[in-house]
């Protein structure tokens, strides 16, 4: 389905860093959402144009990614020095790694321009409470120096690695990146929390498409984090988990506040679903699940 986007294409330079958009040139999928945001997918935007606009601006692009227990000795250098290869090439950008081991942190060689901050944090001792706790840290990291450092912020899973160009492109306000999984899902099939006593719940009808990760300015980042940790923190107190966690979080965030830029799954792909027709150029693949290594 065609989605013609009218605030897409006159926001060419806006504050939205996409360069020329051109939603017809993939009339096989959804480049805009019913709220106006642009879907941006390859081909629809020029790089060099969004390059150009970032680097006019002199912007500081941090990229969050949390390595705790056997995660980091297991994705944290190959996500780096991919990220090295294909992440924001040309920009000032800003690694901020959380840890419980700074001093296991992989040796890197960074390119000009770029800077890596190793944060510690306490290790939670559930897989979940690793993954829910991001949200508070990552409050407090945007209240303190990567907040004052950085004008956009990724926060990113680090069972990845990246695998194209991954460029300002993909810069907004605010930004919600389309879960590989589930981008063609049925909306009602979508597997938002359904619990009504969840502070993360969505009722029957709810829900525009389902998240899995997001980045944005920094006072956006700010709104959501807050958001999110509210949230969690509330539900936690009741002896109760959202479904999928913070992801289930993020997700009610973003019916409340929708983004101003949606990022289909070609930036954060998953090769185990298998071929398909409509994802060109993977800029982001996750890792094969490894849970019975990883979380036990
Ligand atoms: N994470 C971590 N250590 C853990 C659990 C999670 O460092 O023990 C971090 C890591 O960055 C990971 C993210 O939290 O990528 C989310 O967890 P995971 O990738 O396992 O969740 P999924 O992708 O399956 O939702
Ligand atoms: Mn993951």
């Amino acid at each position: 389905p065609m989605g013609f986007c009218p605030s897409a294409t006159m926001s060419q330079l806006g504050d939205n860093f996409t360069g020329v958009l051109h939603p017809w040139a993939r009339p096989e999928v959804l480049t805009c959402t019913s709220w106006g945001a642009p879907i941006i997918w390859d081909g629809t935007f020029d790089p060099d144009v969004a390059q150009q606009a970032a680097g006019e601006r002199n912007l500081t692009i941090g990229l969050t990614v949390f390595a705790v227990g056997r995660y980091l000795e297991k994705y944290l250098a190959r996500f780096l020095e991919t990220a090295e290869q294909h992440f924001m090439v040309g920009q000032r950008v800003l690694y901020y790694v959380f840890t419980e081991r700074p001093t296991a942190m992989p040796r890197l060689a960074l390119g000009p321009g770029r800077r890596l901050h190793v944060q510690r944090v306490v290790r939670e001792q559930r897989w979940q409470d690793v993954s829910m706790a991001r949200m508070s840290t990552l409050r407090a990291a945007l209240a303190g120096r990567l907040g004052r450092e950085a004008h956009f912020v990724l926060c990113m899973d680090v069972d990845q690695h990246f695998s194209g160009a991954f460029g300002p492109e993909a810069l907004a306000e605010s930004v919600a990146q389309l879960h590989a999984w589930h981008y063609h899902w049925p909306r009602r099939l979508l597997p938002f929390e359904r619990d009504a006593r969840s502070a993360a719940a969505l009722a029957p009808g709810q829900g525009d498409f389902y998240y899995h990760a997001t980045l944005g300015s920094v006072a956006a980042l700010r709104r959501l984090t807050t958001h999110c940790a509210r949230g969690l923190r509330q539900y936690c107190a009741r002896g109760l988990e959202a479904r999928w966690h913070d992801e289930s979080h993020l997700n009610k965030f973003f019916w409340l506040h929708k983004p101003a830029k949606v990022l289909s799954p070609e930036f954060c792909w998953s090769p185990d679903i298998g071929p398909r027709a409509e994802i060109r150029r993977p800029r982001l693949l996750w890792a094969r699940k490894e849970y019975a290594l990883l979380r036990t």
